[in-house]
């Protein structure tokens, strides 16, 4: 499902990739902004969405750098047209450190938002002058969509950053796969209502979201659930060598005479 992808660079270890229906977004939207106003058009709706990508990628970083601190390794960050995916090897089941890892990637979107907040005229001040909008227009719809950007993911959808929230919170007092299949449970029920607001809404992009995230929350129960069974299978494997053991020095030759 999440092959295709084209590696772009390395960043500190990590490779960051894009998706190939990645290449689909960037097409449409300079499709449109051509549509809106020529080249000019073009190059200005290009370097907008390149600048909203590159918060997805900050927040991100702001997992990765994180999970790196605790020993975790990420080999890739994936650029789909909606959003960014982390890949971890090896995450702590640890729920301090998960919702320190966690609670980093919307952090870094309010960092940004307050820094344009601060930086910017307010609102008021700013007029909308043509087809094309200022610079100021923009970092201001910069400053919204890492508002949005850090309180969307903060909803309590597994496996986005507030549904790891809530496992990490639940796995304080239920065994870590019990926790995840609750928090997922509970993304899931919220990917129903959300795909029911998109539609209500008229907003396909927000229903392929939310039917993406369900999906991919399905993936990670599965794959814990896996790993459950092969670390249990592990335990059995390595109680079964210490009983061996036992039983070879149990059939060791009596001491000589
Ligand atoms: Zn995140």
């Amino acid at each position: 499902m999440l092959g295709w992808s084209i590696n772009l660079f390395r960043v500190g270890g990590i490779q960051l990739a894009v998706h190939f229906s990645f290449l689909l977004l960037l097409a449409v939207n300079a499709f449109d902004g051509y549509a809106d106003a020529g080249w000019p058009g073009l190059w200005w709706s290009t370097a907008v969405l390149a600048a909203f990508f590159g918060c997805v990628v900050l927040h991100e970083f702001g997992h990765c750098l994180t999970a790196i601190r605790f020993g975790v390794r990420v080999p890739r960050i994936l650029l789909l047209p909606i959003g960014g995916m982390a890949e971890f090897d090896g995450l702590p089941r640890e729920p301090r450190r998960e919702v320190l890892i966690t609670v980093a990637g919307p952090a870094v979107n309010f960092v940004i938002a307050g820094l344009l907040w601060l930086l910017l005229p307010a609102p008021a001040a700013v007029e909308s002058t043509g087809a094309i909008p200022t610079l100021t227009e923009s970092l201001h719809l910069l400053m919204n969509w890492n508002l949005a950007m850090g309180l969307f993911n903060l909803l309590p959808a597994f496996p986005m950053d507030g549904g790891r929230l809530l496992r990490a919170s639940l796995a304080t007092r239920l065994p870590y796969l019990r926790a995840t299949f609750w928090a997922a449970t509970c993304g899931k029920v919220m990917c129903v209502l959300g795909v029911a607001a998109a539609l209500w809404l008229g907003e396909p992009l927000l229903v392929v979201l939310f039917v993406f995230i369900f999906i991919v929350g399905e993936m990670e129960y599965r794959a814990a659930q896996r790993r459950e069974r092969d670390d249990a299978h592990w335990r059995e494997v390595i109680a079964r060598r210490f009983a061996a053991a036992g039983t070879d020095a149990d059939r060791a030759p009596p001491a000589g005479p």
